[in-house]
């Protein structure tokens, strides 16, 4: 699937022209080189490809700044997100990405507590992961997703 039918072409072009996020993005404003603005240009010119392979894809927090602000609720994260997900399909994602999925998977969590330093700050013992619900959950998810590729196969 290729990403003009996961992206709206028409709101990202909108988004190249307007920019007014950049200015607030965690990212842009302290991570050299961090540009949404340069994936997003070319993801309209059908060059997309060459930023599958690079680490600012990546950089991006998810922290939904420019979803807040952006007067179309569309843009920069978007566009970083179809990127992730299509680098991940491709199998191009950081190996970091899949030790921390399977880290997760497993424990619920995507790192541990770093106890020291909670105990240095006066924070309590952390809540416990949940990981016996997400493993249900994601169970269900999995057989789901078999269920639907069944029916499309039969
Ligand atoms: S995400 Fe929204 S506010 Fe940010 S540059 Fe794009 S259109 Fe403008
Ligand atoms: S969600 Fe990503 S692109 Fe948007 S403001 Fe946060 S770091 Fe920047």
């Amino acid at each position: 699937m290729g990403l003009d039918k996961t992206l709206n072409f028409d709101l990202l072009q909108k988004c190249l022209g307007c920019g007014a996020c950049y200015d607030l993005c965690p990212s842009s404003l302290h991570i050299e080189g961090y540009d949404p603005r340069a994936v997003i240009g070319d993801i309209l010119q059908g060059e997309h490809e060459k930023w599958l392979e690079h680490k600012s894809i990546w950089q991006c927090l998810e922290c939904h700044h420019c979803l807040e602000i952006c007067y179309q609720h569309y843009g920069f994260e978007n566009a970083m997100t179809a990127m992730r997900m299509l680098a991940t399909k491709k199998g191009l994602n950081p190996p970091q990405v899949k030790r921390g999925w399977e880290m997760f998977a497993k424990t619920g969590r995507l790192g541990e507590p770093a106890m020291p330093a909670r105990k240095k700050l006066n924070l309590p013992e952390p809540a416990a992961s949940g990981k016996e619900e997400f493993v249900k959950l994601y169970e269900i998810y999995k057989k789901s997703k078999e269920a639907a590729s069944e029916d499309k196969g039969a």
